[in-house]
């Protein structure tokens, strides 16, 4: 551990220093792409290639570290559960939020319908298929998907993000399982609105196009207190802010959460589309992209770099307690 950027180290990393570890997660991201598979349960996803590996990093001067695959659009799936719940506890309210959906990790897979049957009537947490649908029910009656779009947007600062309309149909095809998820939460006189509406959402927000870059202001911003640096703008609360990055932290990469955690520790959301976002201390945000996924559904290169970055840059939360 030598050769890490200590926190206790008299000076920082030089541009060039972070530049080369980066350049290194990269390496490391690309040749672990190999050892996963692209998503093909949603048919659309799996027209990606396998091998593409991209990583963004943005920090709190607009200073920015890129390599590989970073303007390629990918649907942003999962990693919109971040936003959802950013735009629940800001318009709902952290009580009235988590009212409606727990804050526990659930061990399971992302879109296990196990748990909610038997052991509880409320969803685990947001970060999992049926929390993430329940949240959107709490947002459904008062927003529709161009406000929210809109919300992703701003968070992204990515005026360009759009509805992909193939992943959208493709998932509308075939969500069945999520289908299942809001009609259970209906059956248990929680789900807040209608259920088709709900899921209709849930489609189109998971459907978002994105770059690794969007995924890196995304954390930016949220890795800096909830607020865009370059504009001021407070757009999340500090105390949700605390929550947000809790939820990412403990259940962001599913039944891997435990494992990331201990690994690379830095409150991280993936996606289905290969998609993943870290908030890192700086404040930074790092966008990565790599649809070649382990059988979490996380991108395995992705996982890879993160566990490299926050090995050499001592980006463990635990680190600098
Ligand atoms: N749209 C995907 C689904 O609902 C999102 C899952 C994910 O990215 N893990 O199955």
């Amino acid at each position: 551990m030598n050769d890490t950027f200590l926190e206790n180290r008299a000076s920082k990393p030089t541009k060039d220093e972070l530049r080369n570890v980066f350049a290194e997660a990269y390496r490391l991201g690309l040749e672990a792409a190999p050892e996963g598979r692209v998503a093909d349960y949603i048919p659309e996803l799996a027209k990606a290639d396998p091998g593409a590996f991209g990583i963004y990093m943005l920090d709190g001067n607009g200073e920015s570290i890129s390599f590989g695959d970073v303007s390629t659009r990918f649907s942003i799936q999962s990693v919109a559960k971040v936003i959802i719940l950013a735009v629940a506890l800001k318009y709902r309210g952290f009580d009235e939020t988590f009212s409606h959906v727990m804050m526990e990790p659930s061990g399971d897979s992302f879109n296990s319908i196990l748990k909610l049957d038997l052991r509880s009537n409320l969803p685990f947490n947001p970060m999992i298929n049926a929390g993430a649908i329940q949240t959107v029910s709490l947002l459904a009656d008062e927003f529709g998907f161009d406000d929210l779009m809109g919300f992703a947007r701003e968070l992204c600062m990515d005026p360009n993000i759009v509805l992909d309309e193939a992943v959208y149909n493709s998932e509308h095809d075939t969500g069945d399982r999520n289908r299942a998820i809001v009609y259970l939460l209906k059956s248990k006189g929680v789900l807040m609105a209608d259920p088709e509406k709900t899921v209709d959402l849930y489609f189109k927000l998971c459907s978002l196009s994105v770059n690794a870059r969007s995924l890196a202001a995304l954390g930016l911003v949220i890795s800096n207190g909830g607020v865009n640096p370059f504009t001021g703008r407070n757009w999340i609360e500090p105390d949700h802010v605390r929550t947000i990055k809790s939820l990412m932290f403990t259940c962001g990469m599913y039944d891997f959460s435990g494992q990331f955690g201990v690994k690379v520790g830095v409150p991280g959301k993936s996606g289905v589309g290969g998609g993943m976002v870290c908030a890192a201390r700086g404040p930074m945000g790092i966008g990565l992209y790599g649809p070649s996924l382990d059988p979490y559904g996380n991108s395995i290169a992705a996982v890879k770099a993160m566990e490299h970055l926050s090995e050499k840059l001592n980006l463990h939360v635990f680190d600098y307690l």
